[in-house]
């Protein structure tokens, strides 16, 4: 380790650094030793010159630095193995058996800049920085030895890349299962089928953070006798087939603008024999709330669209996008009913999304009771001194 080149710092948010947050900005870095190159793996040194930890420089980055490990050490398939053994063992503990979920969740798992998912025997990653990126065939080496999985699958296609200089790349490494089989490719999760397009779906195929949600909404479909849910953003049915699973008389209507993803949902509603009770609509959830028929009453709202802002400087254009889909949500609530709202935009707040559905609930004169606070599932783990790793927030509210 010992040709490893140093990055010194000066003391420009010092403190949040020694609490440990990854990512060191531009603004902190006094300088570097000479002929270090973008994306190599650097000793961090503090003011005093006292060892920091170890990290990936890239100075075509506002995250100059991204520490990745508080030891000096190697950074090669062995370290990699151990992190992804860790991460295994946590999901083992917490998810008691489920078989698809998060195993690295970028910074709450130590690993800035890396995403794994698994999906039973398919393992996809992405890679969000230059210095990550060097490490490919590590990651990919430690993966194969620590999953076993039948396919490795590339999703290096998030637009995020282009802040460290990456390029789009999607690619299959290693593969043992058939063309068609891939296509079709489906798992089981709360022991509802789900089918997934590995390699065009959002994210990796599927909201993983959302999974743990979906179990709360099945409990509160027990309070109504033939709950009727609407769900807004529905993409492949999460919520939805959730709900219809849960009772048997719920009849479910899911809105979300992409055909494909409402294509799968339908397939999906069909391989768990729940469409006789649900219904999913091809439409702009705005224009769709504004144009229903206000005597047309839910026992359940779902609210949980994508993320309005993706920085701080475009909050108050989501605020107002949030608003008013709670003004026309809460018009389609029965009195009795429940709103379930989430947000995945570390931007909005808990306090601001509580705020905003406080002044809907005023313009519409709906008094609500706030029944429970909700969160990112546990797979994507909360990190206390990484305040951006707590992103989903969500909230049910009665209306009486
Ligand atoms: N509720 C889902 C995840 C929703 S992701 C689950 O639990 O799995 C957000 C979805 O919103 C995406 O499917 C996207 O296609 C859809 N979307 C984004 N903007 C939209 C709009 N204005 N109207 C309808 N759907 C929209």
């Amino acid at each position: 380790m010992s040709d490893l080149k140093n990055a010194y710092l000066n003391r420009y948010e010092i403190r949040r650094i020694r609490q440990g947050h990854p990512w060191i900005y531009t603004k902190s870095l006094d300088r570097v030793d000479d002929g270090l190159t973008p994306g190599d793996t650097v000793r961090i040194l503090g003011p005093k010159g006292e060892f920091m930890g170890v990290g990936f420089y890239n100075p075509n980055s506002k995250i100059v630095l991204r520490k990745i490990s508080k030891d000096e050490q190697a950074i090669d398939t062995k370290f990699f193995r151990e992190k992804f053994k860790d991460a295994l063992d946590y999901r083992d503990q917490i998810l008691r058996g489920r078989s698809s979920f998060r195993l690295i969740n970028s910074e709450s798992d130590g690993l800035s800049g890396l995403i794994i998912d698994k999906y039973e025997d398919a393992v996809l990653f992405q890679i969000m920085s230059l210095g990550m990126e060097a490490h490919k065939a590590e990651i990919i080496q430690a993966l194969q030895e620590t999953l076993e999985p039948k396919v490795i699958i590339e999703r290096n296609d998030v637009s995020s890349r282009q802040y460290e200089g990456l390029d789009s790349i999607k690619k299959i490494h290693q593969n043992s299962i058939s063309g068609e089989e891939l296509q079709n490719y489906s798992i089981t999760i709360d022991n509802l089928s789900y089918q997934l397009d590995l390699i065009e779906g959002n994210k990796t195929g599927l909201y993983l953070d959302q999974v743990e949600n979906h179990l709360k909404l099945r409990a509160l479909c027990d309070y109504y006798e033939k709950p009727n849910v609407l769900d807004c953003f529905s993409y492949i049915g999460g919520f939805s087939l959730n709900a219809a699973y849960a009772h048997p008389h719920a009849q479910v209507t899911g809105i979300d603008q992409s055909k494909e993803a409402n294509a799968l949902a339908r397939v999906n509603a069909q391989n768990n024999q729940l469409d006789s009770r649900c219904t999913f609509i091809d439409a702009n959830v705005f224009d769709w709330l504004r144009n229903a028929d206000p005597a047309d009453k839910y026992d359940i709202v779902v609210l949980d669209p994508p993320s309005f802002t993706k920085n701080r400087y475009t909050v108050d254009n989501a605020i107002r996008g949030y608003k008013e889909l709670h003004v026309r949500a809460l018009k389609l609530l029965k009195n009795g009913g429940r709103l379930l709202t989430y947000s995945c935009s570390h931007h909005i707040s808990e306090s601001i999304l509580r705020g905003l559905i406080h002044e809907a609930a005023a313009d519409t004169q709906s008094t609500l009771r706030e029944e429970a606070v909700y969160q990112q599932s546990s797979d994507h783990p909360i990190v206390m001194h990484i305040p951006e790793s707590y992103y989903l927030k969500g909230f049910c509210y009665y209306k009486i």
